[in-house]
């Protein structure tokens, strides 16, 4: 992110604009909000509830790789993510910034840090290194991502896993969506998310920050009820509906047939189809 930064103009809002940057490889607000703001915003305001499906399939497929070790969750919110692992004799650590998600982590016997991204690279380069690190939602918030995802990778073991997921922003379906009934982008969200993934995009981004793409997949397609005419944009009652329908739906999938929600959202993967994105990476090998 720099002054240098250009590209097609999507969309103006006040006094920003997002762009599909051809030098970062992802669509950014621009000019960018100052970390200063964005971390106010968090520390104060900032309350939503991630998903919990996903969290299951996140852990399941990370044992493909790594059965157990060490994990930390960035922006582990109230530390649900950390606590499937923590059942499963993993060795877990949070930093979380919102002091009340932050305090509620700990109750739950984890080991959490209330810092800011920043003060974590601080206070624990060259102290800790884990397996497993989590970013989930993390780096559609934040002004510099690229920056981000160069540096957590010291904080990682040899041949450790960074899980990044991200909301999937401009997919097909929600394309279609706006096509259908001329609307403009429901999901630009200032100064809430200050950058939009799609498939693309987050693939850009890793590679050029020095990661590998080890597995892909995605979650359920929510715009999907949109489509059919369930308008939850709306409606916060139907989207909670629409929400339990979809863990009702895995989880039938799920005792059916183990493997077969994960073939799934790996599938919809490779069509940028769906709610998140999920990269599962490696650090690529110097020469
Ligand atoms: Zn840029």
């Amino acid at each position: 992110m720099s002054t240098e930064c250009t590209g097609k103009l999507i969309l103006e809002r006040a006094d920003r604009r997002l762009i599909d940057c051809k030098k970062c490889g992802y669509m950014h607000i621009f000019p960018m909000y100052t970390e200063e703001e964005l971390e106010h915003f968090y520390e104060n305001v900032y309350s939503e509830s991630t998903p919990s499906y996903i969290w299951y399939e996140k852990f399941h497929n990370i044992q493909r790789w790594k059965p157990q070790g060490t994990v930390l969750d960035i922006g582990c919110w109230e530390g649900a993510q950390l606590e499937i692992f923590k059942e499963h004799g993993w060795k877990c650590t949070g930093i979380e910034l919102n002091k009340k998600a932050a305090a509620t982590a700990t109750t739950r016997g984890l080991e959490v840090h209330q810092l800011s991204i920043q003060e974590f690279f601080k206070k624990f380069r060259g102290a800790r290194r884990w397996d497993v690190i989590n970013v989930a939602y993390i780096l559609e918030h934040i002004p510099k991502p690229a920056d981000f995802l160069k540096k957590i990778g010291a904080f990682l073991k040899k041949g450790g896993f960074i899980i990044v997921e991200v909301p999937n922003e401009f997919s097909p379906f929600q394309i279609a969506y706006l096509k259908e009934h001329s609307m403009s982008p429901y999901w630009i969200k200032l100064p809430d998310h200050v950058n939009y993934f799609n498939k693309r995009g987050l693939e850009n981004l890793m590679k050029s920050t020095g990661w590998k793409k080890i597995h892909g997949h995605t979650s359920f397609p929510m715009e999907m009820f949109l489509l059919m005419g369930d308008n939850y944009l709306k409606d916060n009652k139907l989207g909670r509906r629409s929400f339990r329908k979809v863990v009702e739906m895995e989880r039938i999938l799920r005792l059916y047939k183990t493997g077969l929600v994960s073939r799934m959202y790996s599938a919809l993967y490779h069509c940028g189809i769906g709610r998140s994105l999920v990269i599962y990476a490696q650090k690529k090998k110097m020469r």
